[in-house]
């Protein structure tokens, strides 16, 4: 991609959202389900916040700790806009504090805000522009923290025509959210367990904000598909797949869910995924959801999007590539069935 090297960003942060003044110049951020009281000079745990002189700050505003233009299968989304590229940035930063997390030097503590480089929103469009991208993506550590930049970067970037996304642990409150979704087109949410024991003791976190957040992006439009990370021996349970399946199905069965494989990573060093799981979790969740995708498995397994009434294959990916073979309007070009594809 074209770097974002402008070096544009000596401006001003606008005022920080969502939060309130406390007696002692004390904070109250209500971003995040964690609803933080910050001390004055203290960071919030996502390091995205801090109180200055009794003032919510947002951190990271026009700061870019990792860019790149990604295939669009990368973030993953199989569903929107197949085959297409995407420019994609991030901020430090996260309120979640996964055990497991692969992106921890840019998501995790003080150390993850180094070596950012300062850009506007118009440097973003334009690179994403130049590019030739489809849009947008706020993605690799976590967007919902780095709330004034997307709201702002993503609301210029739609009315520029650009499509916006957002990859995310979805563990916001309903409020902000809701300012920020009539921005944003699209989302892949990490659904990590259905269990609030692997939110709190793995994440730090709660399971019940975050599938609230999911039928708010569903509900408000957004075209959704959603990630689970398998962990052996912590969520790959015949009984927690089938809990996560009834959730989906329940909401709308049409949403793609994709199975990751885990891989040792930060504090966590189980062994990884067994391809054996991610091929049985698959077959488990296909007698209810159409859409089941695998994904960091070594070969091509459960990549590739065939049509439900003649087997075609619409859509053959190989890595992160996409060959797309649909017809007008998503459908197919064997049997004319309407794929739920946004292209
Ligand atoms: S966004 Fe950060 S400071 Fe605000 S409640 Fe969440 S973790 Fe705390």
């Amino acid at each position: 991609m074209s770097p974002l090297n402008n070096d544009s960003g000596n401006f001003q942060a606008p005022p920080a959202a969502w939060w309130t003044p406390l007696p002692d110049n004390k904070v109250s951020c209500q971003l995040c389900p964690l609803q933080c009281t910050l001390k004055i000079n203290q960071h919030g745990p996502c390091e995205t916040r801090f109180n200055s002189e009794g003032q919510m700050k947002p951190l990271h505003y026009g700061q870019i700790v990792a860019a790149a233009t990604d295939p669009i299968e990368k973030k993953p989304l199989y569903h929107f806009h197949p085959g297409s590229f995407i420019t994609s940035v991030a901020a430090p930063g996260c309120n979640l504090h996964c055990r497991f997390c692969q992106n921890h030097n840019i998501s995790q503590g003080k150390n993850a805000g180094r070596n950012t480089e300062s850009v506007s929103v118009q440097d973003v469009i334009d690179v994403a522009f130049q590019d030739n991208s489809v849009g947008i993506a706020f993605t690799y550590s976590e967007p919902l923290v780095w709330f004034e930049f997307v709201r702002d970067c993503a609301a210029e970037a739609k009315q520029k025509g650009l499509k916006t996304v957002l990859v995310t642990n979805g563990f916001l409150n309903p409020e902000p959210l809701a300012e920020i979704l009539p921005f944003i087109d699209a989302a892949n949410i990490d659904l990590k367990a259905m269990d609030n024991d692997f939110y709190r003791k793995i994440c730090k976190a709660e399971l019940q904000p975050v599938l609230k957040a999911i039928r708010q992006f569903h509900d408000a439009g957004v075209h959704l598909e959603l990630t689970n990370l398998l962990i052996p021996g912590h969520n790959d349970s015949p009984e927690e797949i089938d809990k996560l399946v009834d959730f989906i199905a329940d909401l709308n069965p049409q949403i793609p869910l994709h199975f990751s494989a885990y891989h040792p990573a930060w504090k966590m060093q189980a062994p990884a995924t067994p391809v054996s799981t991610m091929k049985r979790v698959r077959e488990q969740a296909a007698v209810k959801l159409p859409w089941v995708y695998l994904g960091n498995v070594p070969g091509e397994t459960g990549r590739d999007t065939l049509c439900p009434q003649c087997n075609l294959t619409a859509i053959l990916r190989t890595g992160f590539k996409a060959k797309v073979n649909l017809a007008a309007e998503a459908h197919c070009p064997g049997c004319g069935f309407n794929f739920p594809i946004v292209s």
